[in-house]
């Protein structure tokens, strides 16, 4: 048995990485998957076919979550398409390492635009729904660096305790409705973000992890998976870490 047949998932970022794995694991669970991704056209139509494959609905569209306009189009136009609305994603992030001392103002309103910002767009463009059919499941994928603050990322950092705290205040805010809002922060994970990184400062990151070893986006997805069952139906406002012992605290 399938544990999301008939269900409608919005993922945002769904064409690499983290994403990808997540849109295949809710496609492998029966779900109709409608992702977004922002310039790999390739990779998003690559991964519509392998969707459809598994007999559910999958819709690509490239929007910018940092466009509120464009997000509250693509998540009617998705609503319409596939009829409802019962789980959202908020994946879409990117990186932009500095010292602060050599951070540019871009560097800032870049992460806080896509990572934060984007978030925001996408639930308020959701969550009217959400709130009319008394049910719906958000996770936020935010980042170990929210929890504990890493050196060289406090931009990213910053956008990313944000998100945290919109996880925990949203959770309070909707749970009279039906409504579960969960985040999954993961350690350093094997995707293209990752490998922007030099082999010699992987490796030395490596040394920092108990497990030794980087997590995989499939490892992400299993936590994410598990958030929208209803294996987890009393979990709400939570930020779960996943990072093989990084950030024990
Ligand atoms: P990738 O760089 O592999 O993929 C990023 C995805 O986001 C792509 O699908 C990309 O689309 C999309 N995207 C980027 N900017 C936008 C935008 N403005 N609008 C819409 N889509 C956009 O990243 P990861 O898979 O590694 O990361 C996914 C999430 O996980 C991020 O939120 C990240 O912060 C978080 N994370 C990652 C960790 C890691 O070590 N990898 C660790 C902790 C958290 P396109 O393909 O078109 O560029």
């Amino acid at each position: 048995m399938k544990a999301f047949k008939g269900k409608v998932a919005l993922v945002s970022g769904g064409s690499r990485g983290i994403g990808r794995a997540i849109c295949l694991m809710l496609a492998n669970e029966g779900a109709d998957v409608a992702f977004s991704y922002l310039t790999n056209k390739e990779k998003a139509d690559e991964l519509v076919r392998q969707i459809e494959q598994k007999g559910v609905r999958c819709l690509a569209s490239k929007v910018d979550v940092r466009d509120f306009e464009a997000v509250k189009s693509w998540v009617s136009g998705v609503r319409e398409k596939f009829g409802g609305l019962d789980f959202l994603v908020n994946n879409a992030g990117i990186v932009r390492d500095k010292p602060l001392m050599m951070m540019l103002e871009e560097d800032w309103h870049d992460i806080i635009g896509t990572n934060l910002d984007g978030m925001f767009n996408v639930v308020r463009a959701s969550i009217v729904t959400f709130l009319k059919q008394r049910r719906g499941n958000i996770v936020n994928i935010s980042s170990v660096s929210g929890l504990i603050g890493l050196s060289g990322q406090t931009n990213y950092s910053a956008a990313k305790g944000g998100m945290n705290s919109f996880t925990k205040a949203l959770a309070k805010e909707t749970a009279a409705y039906g409504i579960r809002v969960n985040a999954v922060a993961p350690g350093f994970i094997e995707t293209d973000m990752l490998s922007s990184m030099d082999a010699q400062q992987q490796e030395k990151i490596k040394t920092m992890i108990p497990f030794a070893r980087f997590g995989s986006a499939d490892e992400v997805a299993a936590v994410v998976r598990f958030l929208l069952s209803e294996e987890s139906s009393y979990i709400i406002g939570q930020v779960i870490q996943m990072d093989g012992g990084l950030a024990i605290r």
